[in-house]
C-alpha cells in the first residue's frame, strides 16, 4: 500500500526517487506490524524426558507461506498429547517446536492469504506452540469473538473440540446414559463432566487423590471414584455398583494401559468404550475376540479426524465459543507458567499434580 502511495502521488515522487527499498520494506512492517527475526522458544531436537525441552532464545521466526498466518501468540495450551511428541511415542520430524494450540494476535499475512488481517485476535491449532511466534495455516484458525478471553479459549480450545466431537459423534451420549470418565478432573475431563451432564448424562468420574475427586463432584458428577485410593481401588466394583450390576453404555477412557481391561470390565453388554489416550501408556494391541463375549464396540478416534474440513471446524468451534459465551461451559486453568519452565510444566502433567488446564505464557 505504501509503494502504490508512493507511485500513484506525483507530489511523492522526490520521496519515491530517494527511498531505498530496505526503507520502504520498513515502513509497510510498521503499517502492519513490526516483527523481529528471531524469538524465545522451546525446541526438542531428541526425543527423551523432559529434559529434551531446549529454552532458545533466538530461535528463527517463521515466516508464513500461502494459506498461513503469523501469529504473536500471548498464550499457548498445554496438552498430554505434547509429552507423546516429546517421548517419541508419536513420531514427528525433529528438531520441532511443540504445542498444538496458541490463542494471540495476527502478525503478518502469508501469500495469498484471505479472511484474515493484520491485528486480529484468533485461536489455532497447528504445531509450534511452544514460541512467541507460529506460522500456522488458516483452515484450523479461528478469530475469537469479543467477550471471550484467550485464557478461556486456551483452557478450552483443543481439549473442549475434542470432548465435544467425542460426545457427539465418537459415541452420541444419550440424556439418561450411563457414563464412565477417566480422569474426569484433567484438562479434557473438566470439560468433559460438564459437557455430559449438560446432556442429562449418569456420569461416573474417576480421578486420583480427594482434591480432584471434589472438583469432579462439584461439576455434578453423579458418582466419583478416586481410583488411586485403598477404598476405591477396585474402581470396577463401585461401576457395577452404581450401575445395578449392568455396567455403563459407555467408557471415555484417556488413561489406557492402567484401566483398559477394568475399562472393558466396566463397560454394558452391547456397550462402547472410546479409547483416546495414552497417559499412562498405550492400549496393548488387544485380540478381538475379548469383544466378542458382550458384543462391545470401540473407537479410537482423534480429534484431527473429526475437524479436517473447514465445515466441520467451524461447527465445532462455534459451539464452543456459544458454551463459552453463555457461561454453560466452565474453563479451569491449572497455572499459567513462562515458557522458560516448560520442563516443570510436562513433570507436572506426567505426574499427575494437575487438574484443569496448563497454559504457557510465551
Ligand atoms: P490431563 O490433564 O487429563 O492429564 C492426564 C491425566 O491422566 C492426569 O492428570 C491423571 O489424572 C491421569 N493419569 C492416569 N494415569 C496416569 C499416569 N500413569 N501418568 C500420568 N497421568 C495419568 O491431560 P489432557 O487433558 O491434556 O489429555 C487427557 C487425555 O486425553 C490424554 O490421554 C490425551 O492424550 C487425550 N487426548 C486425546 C485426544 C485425541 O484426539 N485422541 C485429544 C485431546 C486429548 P488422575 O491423577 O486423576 O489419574
Amino acid at each position: 500500500m505504501f509503494r502504490s502511495l508512493l507511485r500513484s502521488n506525483p507530489r511523492l515522487t522526490v520521496l519515491r526517487n530517494h527511498i531505498t527499498p530496505p526503507l520502504v520494506n520498513q515502513f509497510i512492517q510498521i503499517r502492519t506490524m513490526s516483527v523481529p527475526a528471531t524469538m524465545k522458544a522451546v525446541v526438542v531436537e531428541e526425543t527423551g524426558g523432559p529434559e529434551v525441552l531446549k529454552f532458545k532464545t533466538s530461535y528463527p521466526v517463521p515466516t508464513p507461506r500461502a494459506g498461513e498466518l503469523l501469529v504473536r501468540n500471548n498464550i499457548s495450551g498445554v496438552n498430554y498429547i505434547d509429552t507423546y511428541f516429546r517421548t517419541g511415542l508419536y513420531p514427528a520430524p525433529k528438531p520441532e517446536v511443540l504445542g498444538r494450540e496458541g490463542a494471540g494476535i495476527v502478525a503478518a499475512v502469508g501469500p495469498q492469504t484471505s479472511g484474515f488481517q493484520v491485528g486480529d485476535r484468533v485461536a489455532w491449532l497447528s504445531t509450534g506452540g511452544y514460541a512467541e511466534y507460529t506460522a500456522v495455516p488458516i483452515a484450523q484458525t479461528a478469530k475469537i469473538p469479543d467477550g471471550i478471553s484467550d485464557e478461556d479459549i486456551m483452557a478450552s480450545f483443543l481439549s473442549g473440540l475434542t470432548v465435544l466431537a467425542f460426545a457427539k459423534e465418537a459415541y452420541p451420549v444419550q440424556k439418561g446414559d450411563w457414563v464412565l470418565l477417566h480422569a474426569a478432573a484433567g484438562g479434557a475431563g473438566f470439560l468433559m463432566t460438564q459437557i455430559l451432564k449438560s446432556i442429562g448424562a449418569n456420569v461416573i468420574g474417576t480421578a486420583g487423590g480427594a482434591e480432584k475427586c471434589a472438583l469432579v463432584k462439584s461439576l455434578g458428577a453423579d458418582v466419583v471414584i478416586d481410583y488411586r485410593s485403598e477404598e476405591d481401588k477396585d474402581w470396577v466394583k463401585k461401576v457395577k455398583e452404581a450401575t445395578g450390576g449392568r455396567g455403563v453404555d459407555v467408557v471415555y477412557d484417556s488413561v489406557g494401559k492402567d484401566t483398559w481391561e477394568g475399562s472393558l470390565e466396566a463397560v454394558k453388554r452391547k456397550g462402547t468404550i472410546v479409547w483416546f489416550g495414552n497417559a499412562s501408556g498405550p492400549v496393548p494391541p488387544l485380540p478381538l475376540a475379548k469383544l466378542t463375549p458382550k458384543c462391545v464396540k470401540v473407537a479410537r478416534p482423534s480429534l484431527f479426524g473429526y475437524i479436517q474440513t473447514r465445515e466441520e471446524f467451524e461447527y465445532y468451534t462455534n459451539e464452543l465459543f456459544n458454551l463459552l459465551k453463555s457461561g454453560q461451559l466452565k474453563t479451569k486453568i491449572h497455572k499459567i507458567y513462562p515458557l522458560e519452565d516448560i520442563a516443570q510444566v510436562h513433570k507436572d502433567l506426567e505426574g499427575r499434580k494437575t487438574m484443569g488446564k496448563p497454559l504457557l505464557k510465551p
